[in-house]
């Protein structure tokens, strides 16, 4: 089983904002770097409600614009892209079961000092992360590694659904697989697919 705590010692940031600034920001204990012009590379991205993957030097990012807020999340490429969707997920989630943000945006006059409490919260997330059982490890065979990979595929991801088996895109080293996944996480296909862009 994937110890996702430790994984998740790969983070670099997590970030929540509105379009104008930065109202909640989580660091690993002594990181000083600043991620200013990687976020906003992602403010200027107007769409709502999609997860979107973005390579910044040799780290991976991954953001999305839900409601009012915009929320983000950076590693260093040894997490999977899904892994770094499902903690956003349930960072939003937390976040906005313990702020009326709506609320705290509407009337303007709040301290961003409020949040702060919140980065107890990413750390409970990230020490509890297996319990919260958001994602599953599928075993995957890939004919140009020749190997058998381990892929991270959120749970919301394939519970949500409207049809299976859902397909995935499993892009690594220069290359990329197709894998068609069942409901009950069984593998039913690869392919080996060709990508551009
Ligand atoms: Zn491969």
């Amino acid at each position: 089983m994937v110890d996702y705590s430790k994984l998740l010692q790969n983070l670099e940031f997590v970030n929540i904002s509105t379009d104008e600034f930065t109202i909640f920001e989580w660091k690993p204990p002594r990181s000083l770097k600043s991620y200013i012009l990687d976020l906003n590379v992602v403010k200027q991205n107007p769409v709502s409600n999609i997860f979107f993957h973005i390579f910044r030097g040799n780290m991976k990012i991954v953001h999305i614009r839900s409601k009012n807020l915009i929320y983000t999340a950076g590693s260093n490429t040894e997490i999977q892209f899904q892994l770094l969707e499902a903690l956003i997920e349930q960072v939003s989630k937390v976040f906005n079961e313990i702020y009326d943000i709506d609320s705290y945006i509407k009337y303007g006059n709040f301290s961003i000092t409020v949040f702060n409490p919140f980065k107890d919260e990413i750390n409970k997330i990230i020490k509890n992360f297996n319990s919260l059982d958001l994602v599953n490890e599928i075993m995957v065979p890939c004919r140009v590694c020749n190997t058998v990979l381990s892929i991270t595929v959120k749970r919301s991801f394939i519970e949500n659904s409207e049809s299976y088996p859902v397909p995935l895109v499993y892009n690594h080293k220069g290359h990329a697989i197709l894998c068609f996944i069942d409901k009950n996480y069984a593998v039913r296909g690869v392919e080996l697919v060709n990508t551009t862009g």
